[in-house]
């Protein structure tokens, strides 16, 4: 991929950066550091005018909308709980994949006995969302990890969180309960950047929606 505009891309340390590479490699783009062990937060790549810069996976729709950076990857989690304000999703990468659900002990009943459920998580709308849809009030209390452990020590009822294996669940005697959205990694793009940008852009995409589709034609093979 030849472009000429310059462009920064937003991605997130661990599984996302590791999964995104071969994505990036096969639109001819190769980072010149190694976020794991670099203390550089922005990485130059072997394409002079695409940089990428390694922040929070949660912080990522914020610097795209910004246009601090011009693209991202970002789990489709993060999306819900962002709002998705000032940027275009045009393309589901099918990375990172999971599922956001509701866990909790198994003898856990989903309806309150006498006050509000409780529910521990750090997807608070989506699980605002969720519960009010269905006609449930519960009392949402913020957390930024470790969820698994609030029921167990009778911070919540219930969690709302992503569920690949299920095995942290189960390692921590808590079961799936509901199925809220499945999720997956998204390239988002910033809406003036898409404009100004078109070509560089278009080509980018392009060349990772292939990517995605020999990815998806090896899995069916
Ligand atoms: P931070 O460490 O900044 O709090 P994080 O814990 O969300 O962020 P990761 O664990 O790297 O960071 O998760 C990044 C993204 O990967 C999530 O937003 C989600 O989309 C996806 N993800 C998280 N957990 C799983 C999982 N168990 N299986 C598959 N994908 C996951
Ligand atoms: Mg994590």
């Amino acid at each position: 991929m030849a472009c000429d505009a310059p462009l920064t891309i937003a991605l997130s340390k661990g599984r996302i950066f590791t999964e995104t590479l071969p994505l990036l490699a096969h639109a001819g783009i190769r980072p010149l550091d190694d976020p794991e062990t670099s203390r550089k937060l922005i990485l130059d790549t072997n394409q002079p005018q695409v940089k990428l810069v390694i922040i929070r996976a949660s912080d990522v729709p914020t610097y795209v909308q910004y246009g601090a950076a011009d693209l991202g990857v970002a789990g489709k989690d993060v999306l819900l709980e962002h709002g998705g304000e000032g940027l275009y999703e045009p393309l589901d990468l099918r990375i990172a994949r999971c599922r956001m659900m509701v866990a909790g002990i198994p003898e856990a009943a989903l309806t309150a006995g006498g006050g509000r459920l409780r529910i521990a998580t750090k997807y608070v709308k989506c699980a605002e969302r969720h519960f009010a849809a269905k006609g449930q009030q519960v009392e949402i209390i913020k957390l930024y990890g470790s969820m698994e452990l609030a029921p167990l020590v009778g911070l919540a009822d219930l969690i709302v969180d992503l569920v690949e294996s299920g095995n942290t669940l189960k390692a921590n005697g808590l079961v799936p309960l509901e199925h809220i959205a499945p999720i997956s990694s998204r390239l988002v793009v910033n809406k003036a950047a898409w404009k100004m940008k078109h070509a560089a852009v278009m080509a980018l995409l392009g060349a990772l929606r292939e990517a995605v589709a020999q990815g998806q034609a090896i899995q069916h093979a």
